[in-house]
């Protein structure tokens, strides 16, 4: 008898868990559809990787309160920001001089300096023996020990690397309203984005000259 009262109050839980999980789930749906304008079942050009980009870049907004100091994962943002930045700006000058494109070809390796990765071995479940590379806690950059880039770092620069070469990684970009929230561009030509969500547009039309920090 105890026993089966037990394993209701236990269905009774699960049932529970079930409906807060399918709540979040919708929850996160509707964040998704704010942040992009867009429904979900449509499987646009270069969107996988471009949402999980944006998505990591954007992490910090949800943050309920601010950090004073800058986190591991802050400065991890900043390079791959500064990346991005970078690899369009080289697109960019794809055809000017040489010399040019040498000066912007050394700060992107300067910030992919810390992508270094390590050989780890292990025996998984099934007793096979697995070597995989994981990124390298530390690193050297320009003769000093720094926190190297962490897997969620790794996967950022890994879509920017993919994006790159499916030529979109144009449509990665900042908000125009000043939020510094990054979006990206399921559309092209007029019809593009350049908002992160409507409240971004209304307040850039209510004070269009102004530079919101
Ligand atoms: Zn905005």
């Amino acid at each position: 008898m105890g026993k089966r009262v037990e394993s209701r109050e236990l269905i009774g839980a699960e049932a529970k868990l079930d409906k807060a999980r399918r709540e979040k789930a919708a929850i996160d749906q509707k964040a998704t559809l704010v942040g992009t304008f867009r429904p979900p079942r449509y499987d646009y050009r270069g969107a996988r990787y471009g949402d999980l980009l944006v998505q990591w870049l954007n992490e910090p907004f949800k943050r309920e309160s601010k950090k004073p100091t800058k986190s591991v994962k802050d400065v991890g943002r900043e390079r791959v920001s500064a990346l991005i930045e970078a690899m369009k700006h080289l697109n960019n000058i794809a055809s000017s001089p040489e010399r040019l494109r040498d000066v912007v070809q050394v700060v992107i390796n300067d910030l992919l300096k810390y992508h270094a990765e390590h050989l780890v071995v292990f025996v998984n479940d099934r007793g096979d023996i697995v070597v995989e590379s994981q990124p390298a806690d530390q690193v050297v950059v320009g003769g000093k020990i720094k926190a190297g880039a962490a897997e969620e770092e790794r996967r950022a620069v890994n879509a920017v690397k993919l994006l790159t070469s499916m030529h979109l990684l144009d449509r990665v970009r900042l908000c125009q309203c000043g939020c510094r929230r990054w979006l990206y561009q399921t559309r092209t030509g007029k019809r593009a984005e350049i908002f992160y969500e409507e409240a971004c547009r209304k307040k850039y039309q209510a004070h269009p000259r102004r530079e919101v920090a």
